[in-house]
């Protein structure tokens, strides 16, 4: 096994190989497989266990904590304490699309940088519960500028945020200009927070459909490819997609041109869909913080980059599972989708 890098002493990689241990193992070429298979809530089982059910949706880790609630919190702060007012986006001007794309620049900046700088940056638990042992790559000539860091900033930041920024503007210009119709609150409370807690659910099933649709071959080599590079991801190669990907990702928000919203809506989805790749891409399974680690919910799609043709979904509705795609991180998994890929038309993706 190689040894994990220098950032902590020889004694602390000890203690800390043995945590990592507790949860998992290494193969012949330092790939970490950790024993907790991927798995969905008990709220989508057959016989129904409606007080596992309801036990998940207010337990930590559940629906709401801690990745839901973060994202509608950031979005209520997004919108209350960054954005311009509504009446602001009756009419776009370059200020306020600085403004716009200042404010998610700077999400995206804190929240993938939080994430980058802990395990890439600082190296604060060396290679602990990474699953590929590599760093990422600075020679690779088919990143931009050799470097995948570099390359994924790039499109997150020249694609991905520019992308976010102008769906957003139009929308809310449609919505400011009484083109879409908007709620108050107060007058509808119930439809206002059904609608707000269900746009993780929204974004599942959105997410799903539109990577099944973007691994169809001639759109894998239009734009996924680009995302794909990345076989071995970091925090920021969850936005490293090619602009028709992003349109596609980002479009998720364009549901609110069918009914009333409310303009935190359409914050909160985008900035969901904005933030969330982050830790899903991070390529560690567990954040360690003191004596304490927590799973972030990445092996699932850490997966989807090492295998490419399973786990489309990233989310809590089994929907992979429904469909035949799913990939527990499991050999009898493997063993599936090898024999799937077998039975499938041999294609190059
Ligand atoms: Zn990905
Ligand atoms: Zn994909």
């Amino acid at each position: 096994m190689t040894k994990p890098a220098k950032t902590i002493s020889d004694k602390e990689v000890d203690a800390a190989y043995l945590v990592e241990s507790n949860f998992g193992t290494r193969d012949e070429r330092d790939h970490y497989h950790p024993y907790k298979r991927v798995g969905y809530p008990p709220i989508f089982v057959w016989p129904v266990q409606p007080l596992k059910g309801l036990k998940w949706i207010l337990s930590i880790p559940g629906y709401f904590l801690p990745w839901n609630f973060l994202y509608i919190l950031i979005g209520i702060f997004s919108w209350y304490y960054l954005s311009p007012s509504l009446e602001d986006y009756s009419q776009i001007t370059v200020g306020h699309i600085f403004i716009c794309f200042a404010k998610n620049s700077l999400l995206v900046l804190v929240y993938f940088g939080i994430f980058h700088f802990h395990f890439y940056f600082k190296k604060n638990q060396g290679r602990i519960f990474k699953f590929n042992p590599k760093w990422p790559n600075k020679t690779e000539k088919r990143f931009l500028f050799s470097n995948q860091n570099m390359d994924n900033i790039i499109w997150t930041f020249g694609s991905g945020v520019t992308i976010w920024t102008l769906l957003e503007l139009s929308i809310l210009y449609l919505a400011a200009n009484d083109v879409l119709s908007l709620i108050k609150v107060n007058d509808r409370p119930i439809y206002f927070l059904f609608m707000i807690i269900t746009i993780h659910l929204w974004r599942d099933i959105h997410f799903y459909f539109v990577h099944r649709a973007i691994h169809w071959a001639p759109l894998y080599r239009h734009a996924h490819y680009i995302h794909h590079k990345n076989n071995n991801p970091g925090p920021w190669s969850g936005l490293a997609m090619h602009p028709t990907e992003h349109f596609l990702y980002f479009s998720c928000a364009l549901i609110y041109l069918f009914f009333p919203f409310h303009p935190l809506f359409v914050i909160i989805t985008l900035t969901h869909a904005g933030l969330s790749p982050a830790p899903g891409h991070a390529g560690f399974e567990r954040f360690v913080s003191g004596k304490k680690s927590f799973d972030i919910d990445s092996h699932a799609h850490y997966l989807h980059h090492k295998y490419f043709e399973c786990n489309y979904a990233d989310g809590i509705l089994p929907l992979d599972r429904w469909f035949g795609t799913f990939h527990d991180g499991s050999p009898q998994a493997q063993d599936q989708l090898r024999k799937r890929l077998k039975e499938q038309s041999p294609k190059k993706v």
